[in-house]
């Protein structure tokens, strides 16, 4: 507990980051506030500043594992909620480079619901937390700062249009990419943090269709993804908690799926024939909603030499990244659990949290920056990369990838560091360098066989 009385904090924001960050504050704080500029729905329904809850997300298992220390007992609910708890290497059904995957057990579970059920559990139970207010209608302006430290924020209310003041001892913000943090930040002297940014131009397109009746399928989810240089399209087939499918098809490098429906199925043809008589067997009950703004984003406030003191930064309006690789709300998750130990640390303290913790992000986030941007740089190239980190991950991870496919040690590494449970280095083992290298090594020995022999057939055979 902290050592001043009545000690208040404010999160803006109150999406996925913001809500866990709530949580994790209710320890270390008498008061947590929200402060949202939509009004909360009621339950699960959709709102304007989370627009990519019509899309698929999954919760990777690190994020259910944090999730449910959090909130005891809240897995239980969603499941019966009717969301589901899959092993996605046993229950999805999923085509990599260009092969069906084996399944198997992995044992790592993840949570498939649709976003909006999944954030109206969550913020239900912060809702319940006796010292947690949330506000809706609530827009943040800027930051009040005294001397070096943050005091509170600007807020314009929805209720009377006006702005006002509100105090607090430390403030979040959890406001999502169109954070205006660098904008306040100047407005207030302070520098701009510098930005890194790698985009290879995904774009999303989803539909929700009734399941065929009377047939069943041997999986919960079916996709296809991504294969440089070639297959620009991906697809996946996701069962909800109301037993409709969530459709999503993507393109990368700037081959956007259309919103238009012909267009769409078109688009969805050329992804896989299995695929696509999947999708065709099944009825669209909903219009088509795209969503572009995939970039990874990262906002680099850790090198900031002045930083206003309690005061972070946390989620994606710090570092958002390619929502392809369903990293974002799981990265938020081990962002606020590294928070609360941040506040452990400093035994009731508040003054310096703020400056330490950011650095602390920064190595939140670097793991799944690395497996998002390298997997990004193989379309993009190299010559994208912006640190000599990115530019080995870059040329390590298409082949270990390729080797996935084929190696199931190599395969269950990957699981576990894709579900952020397991650190990026356990990929760079010996056993796994040495068996993704053989792999790499065989299949170049193949194909310069098979290049020989097609140039050594005479042109009259
Ligand atoms: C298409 C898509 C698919 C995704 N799929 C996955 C997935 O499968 N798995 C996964 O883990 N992640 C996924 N993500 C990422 C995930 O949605 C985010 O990482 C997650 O929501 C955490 O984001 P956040 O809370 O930091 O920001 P956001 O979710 O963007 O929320 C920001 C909140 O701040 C509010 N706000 C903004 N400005 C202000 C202001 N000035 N004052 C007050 N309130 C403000 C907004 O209204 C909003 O509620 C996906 C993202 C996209 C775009």
């Amino acid at each position: 507990m902290t050592q001043q009385h009545n000690t208040h904090a404010i999160v803006i924001g109150g999406s996925l980051a913001g809500l866990w960050t709530a949580r994790v504050l209710s320890d270390h704080f008498d008061r947590v506030t929200i402060l949202e500029r939509d009004q909360f729905p009621e339950g699960a329904a959709h709102r304007p500043g989370t627009p990519q809850d019509k899309h698929i997300h999954i919760l990777l298992e690190r994020g259910a594992t944090i999730m449910n220390k959090l909130f005891p007992g809240i897995g239980e609910e969603l499941l019966a909620a009717g969301a589901s708890h899959i092993d996605l290497t046993l229950e999805a059904r999923t085509k990599m480079r260009g092969h069906w995957m084996p399944r198997f057990a992995s044992g790592r579970k993840s949570y498939a619901c649709s976003r909006i059920l999944l954030e109206s559990m969550i913020r239900s139970r912060v809702a319940g937390l006796p010292n947690v207010m949330l506000r809706g209608g609530a827009r943040v302006q800027g930051l009040v700062t005294q001397g070096e430290r943050i005091i509170g924020v600007r807020v314009r209310w929805r209720e009377d249009g006006e702005e006002h003041f509100e105090s607090a001892d430390f403030v979040v913000d959890a406001s999502g990419r169109g954070s205006k943090t660098p904008h306040w930040l100047a407005a207030l002297g302070y520098a701009q943090p510098e930005e890194t940014v790698i985009d290879a131009r995904l774009g999303y397109a989803s539909r929700h269709y009734r399941a065929p009746q009377g047939t069943s399928f041997d999986w919960h989810t079916l996709g296809v993804g991504q294969y440089a240089p070639d297959q620009t399209r991906a697809g996946l087939i996701f069962t909800a908690e109301d037993g409709h499918w969530m459709v999503l098809l993507a393109g990368i490098m700037g081959d956007y799926p259309p919103t238009e429906p012909d267009a769409f199925n078109a688009f969805a043809k050329e992804i896989d024939p299995k695929f696509y008589a999947a999708l065709q067997s099944a009825e669209p009950i909903s219009n088509i909603v795209g969503y572009r703004r995939t970039e990874n984003r990262w906002r680099h406030y850790e090198r900031l030499e002045r930083w206003p003191d309690r005061f972070v930064v946390i989620g994606d309006a710090t570092c958002g990244f390619n929502p392809i690789y369903g990293q974002g709300m799981t990265v938020a998750a081990i962002a606020a659990e590294a928070l609360d130990k941040a506040f452990r640390r400093a035994r009731g303290r508040i003054d310096g949290v703020g400056q330490r913790y950011q650095n602390d992000y920064a190595k939140v986030a670097d793991p799944a920056w690395l497996l998002s941007a390298s997997t990004d740089l193989e379309w993009l190239g190299q010559s994208s990369a912006t640190k000599p980190a990115e530019r080995f991950a870059g040329w390590y991870m298409p082949k270990l990838l390729d080797t996935v496919v084929f190696d199931r040690t190599v395969h269950l590494a990957f699981i576990g560091v894709i579900n952020l449970s397991e650190p990026v280095t356990s990929l760079f083992r010996p056993t796994i360098v040495a068996r993704v290298l053989r792999h790499w090594w065989q299949t170049r020995k193949q194909q310069d066989s098979a290049e020989m022999t097609s140039a050594s057939v005479p042109l009259h055979a």
